[in-house]
């Protein structure tokens, strides 16, 4: 376990926090587990419901009008009902940033992410976790791609470039890199600050050696469910945790410190499903 932990305040994104309005993301995380046990009653069928919510998760003007389907045989009706009530408190910036957002980044699927894709996404998340987490434990390679963003900047990142790419040297205690890395480390997978590596290339070389492979991401949501996608497609298997809020000069310009949920990491690395 972990001796000293860093601070854990709140922090509020440009779109999102998992904080919402406690001081805590534990909630956050009780909820999203509560409504994917709901859903996957109805749908066991973890697989073809995850293919369900990607297909259904581009169309943002039917997720819209789908808010005001109240007929419960209507599938994507149905879980976006479900789930809007709970997590629209995670998501209150959206609507402003959209409002604010230049015609020219419109384009950026990421930057345009609407309320009810976030709350899709994050449950593409949890039952994307649940069904490949044993797949990525038994992996023979594991790493884990942790974003720059997530270091303590008000001390110069020793971090060095090692093997794949660079890694945490554990200069900060108050840095959630170092204390990820601790536990990545410990479990098994080896933690990179993601600044370029080649994973696709990684994958290759892992696959002529005949060892499985396997990535967790670190990344704020929109970003987390592309990166978890296009490992999907190319049959790796994958977990991930979103960041806590985004608050990355892509969204503000500028770096703000952010976090993540460590007991939901070591949860994730841990868990036995
Ligand atoms: S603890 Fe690691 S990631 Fe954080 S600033 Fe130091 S070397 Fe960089």
């Amino acid at each position: 376990m972990r001796s000293v932990s860093p601070e854990y305040s709140p922090v509020n994104g440009k779109t999102y926090s998992l904080f919402g309005k406690s001081d805590s993301t534990s909630g956050y995380y009780e909820e999203i587990r509560m409504l994917a046990d709901k859903i996957l009653v109805l749908n066991p069928d973890r697989r073809d419901l995850i293919d369900n919510i990607r297909k259904f998760s581009s169309k943002k003007r039917t997720l819209k009008k789908y808010l005001e389907i109240k007929d419960s045989s209507n599938l994507m009706a149905g879980i976006l009902n479900l789930i809007d009530p709970h997590l629209k408190k995670y998501t209150e910036n959206t609507d402003e940033h959209l409002r604010t957002l230049p015609f020219s980044k419109l384009w950026d699927r990421r930057l345009a992410t609407t309320r009810e894709q976030y709350h899709l996404y994050m449950l593409e998340i949890e039952l994307t976790n649940r069904l490949l987490v044993s797949e990525f434990l038994k992996a023979d390679k594991k790493i884990a791609l942790m974003p720059y963003c997530l270091q303590d900047f008000s001390v110069k990142c020793k971090s060095e470039k090692n093997a794949f790419d660079y890694q945490c040297k554990h200069c900060s205690a108050k840095c959630f890199q170092n204390h990820a890395s601790t536990i990545l480390n410990t479990n098994h997978i080896e933690p990179y600050i993601w600044m370029g590596g080649d994973m696709k290339q990684l994958a290759k070389y892992t696959a002529m050696e005949r060892r499985s492979f396997g990535v967790l991401g670190i990344a704020c949501i929109p970003e987390l469910t592309w990166g978890m996608r296009n490992c999907c497609k190319n049959n790796i298997p994958v977990v991930g945790i979103p960041l806590n809020a985004n608050r990355c000069v892509r969204w503000f310009g500028e770096f703000f410190p952010n976090s993540i949920d460590l007991t939901e990491l070591e949860r994730l690395v841990t868990s036995k499903s």
